[in-house]
């Protein structure tokens, strides 16, 4: 038998989970104004190695990298941004009337990770990028935006982790500090972050194996090293979210693993009951060079990524409650002439927008009253010789408990009428009279 692949899962019984936060998702992005971009799952590999960086833990070791039949080097995007970046670049999307241009993705990622818990190998990210403006509002709104989409999901315990890293300017001083600070430590740390204090000294912060080295502790803080300019962005950005009453909490380690950031970073956390160490549900900042240095116009930018198996493990650790399968109506067959009128009816009822369904399996009465419990029909017929003869049929009400009687010609008006009437759960239907 072949199985999936290390790191890959189906979606099965989960799928309520994920069609509800695609749903919120839809929902809040156009509440803030940001349009569905869909870009390729495979770019060249030099795409990455130029945004996230050649010796980002996801490049050095993580993507997925193979040769075409055309000798390209092709990689599976392991995060969304390059992607869009290059997309806004390729398609001159800058050059849009509408000013910041706001986009939002949703979609798989690919790294390869050790598989366990939270982190796969194939897993799906929703993610926005706001480009063109670099005022510290923009900032604010971005977090405001992954915040709003938590709340829409009414998951609670929320904290979003806030810090700089400041202009080019700032992150030179500070990098020369962080390498004034651990050179006399550099032989006790890591063999990944003696590389990292060559090449990006910011990224020893964000390092897992070295977290606990007790040079972490008294390393110099960003916000020592900052530009004045670069200050005055990161005050107004708290200003902001104090204006919108979005908690969050200043934090002086937080550095965040890829290459392209400037001035604010955040990561959103959800409380460790909900999530256990992998808590992080979201992470993004300020990325002002990246544009250009993909050889796009001067273009500030600002953004974030979701990790939507996190948003699902959160959903289900909350008890949110997610749309169960449903339908409105649900025809019983007994025998050949019934089931060439069911299928008549069935497809003028799903034309006129009710979700309906019946037997193809030629099952005994008792085994097609089973699907009905199944399919959680609220309305059940019965449809045979005599009903076929006298066009009526007679409809059980499964929720109200009740049963009339009603001409074929008159079924549809008639149960969109009891569904818009009564008092039921709200299913996601067109008659939205159905609460
Ligand atoms: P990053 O692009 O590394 O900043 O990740 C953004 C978000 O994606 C994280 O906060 C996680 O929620 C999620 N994420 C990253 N890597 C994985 C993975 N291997 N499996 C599942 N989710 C992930």
């Amino acid at each position: 038998m072949i199985k999936r692949m290390k790191g890959t899962y189906d979606i099965t019984d989960d799928i309520g989970y994920y069609q509800t936060i695609e749903k919120h998702i839809q929902k809040i992005s156009k509440l803030f104004g940001y349009q569905e971009i869909r870009t390729p799952h495979f770019e060249s590999r030099d795409l990455f190695h130029r945004s996230v960086g050649a010796d980002s833990d996801i490049i050095s070791k993580e993507t997925y990298d193979f040769k075409d039949r055309g000798n390209r080097m092709n990689t599976l995007r392991p995060e969304g941004t390059a992607g869009v970046v290059r997309a806004l670049i390729e398609n001159k999307l800058y050059a849009q009337p509408t000013v910041p241009q706001k986009l939002y993705y949703y979609g798989s990622m690919f790294r390869y990770e050790r598989p366990q818990k939270g982190r796969f190998r194939e897993f799906r990210q929703f993610g926005a990028e706001a480009f063109g403006s670099a005022h510290p509002s923009l900032d604010a709104e971005v977090i405001a935006y992954a915040f709003t989409v938590l709340r829409a999901l009414k998951i609670k315990d929320v904290n979003v982790h806030l810090n700089t890293l400041g202009d080019g300017q700032s992150q030179t001083a500070y990098k020369d500090a962080l390498k004034a600070h651990f050179k006399p430590h550099i032989t006790t740390l890591c063999q990944d972050c003696q590389t990292r204090y060559e090449t990006n000294p910011l990224r020893i912060l964000d390092c897992k194996v070295d977290q606990g080295h007790a040079a972490m502790k008294t390393a110099p803080k960003t916000t020592e090293h900052l530009t004045s300019e670069a200050q005055k962005h990161f005050e107004d950005v708290q200003a902001y979210l104090d204006a919108m009453n979005i908690p969050y909490t200043v934090d002086h380690n937080l550095v965040r693993g890829l290459d392209y950031y400037t001035h604010t970073v955040f990561e959103v956390k959800v409380s460790e009951q909900l999530l256990g160490a992998q808590n992080a549900i979201c992470g993004g900042g300020r990325y002002n060079d990246l544009v250009a240095s993909l050889d796009g116009p001067v273009t500030p930018a600002v953004g974030f990524a979701f990790g939507v198996e996190r948003l699902v493990v959160a959903l289900k650790a909350n008890n949110t409650p997610v749309e169960a399968p449903y339908l409105h109506a649900y025809f019983i067959i007994l025998g050949a002439k019934p089931r060439l009128k069911a299928m008549a009816l069935l497809q003028r009822l799903r034309l006129g927008g009710l979700m309906c369904d019946m037997d193809y399996m030629e099952k005994a009465i008792k085994g097609q009253f089973k699907q009905t419990e199944h399919k959680q029909a609220r309305f059940v017929m019965v449809l045979g010789d005599e009903e076929v003869d006298n066009e009526t049929i007679e409809v059980k009400d499964q929720k109200l408990n009740d049963r009339f009687s009603v001409s074929f010609n008159d079924l549809y008006i008639t149960l969109v009428d009891k569904l818009t009437t009564s008092t039921t759960d709200c299913h996601d239907c067109d008659h939205k009279g159905e609460k």
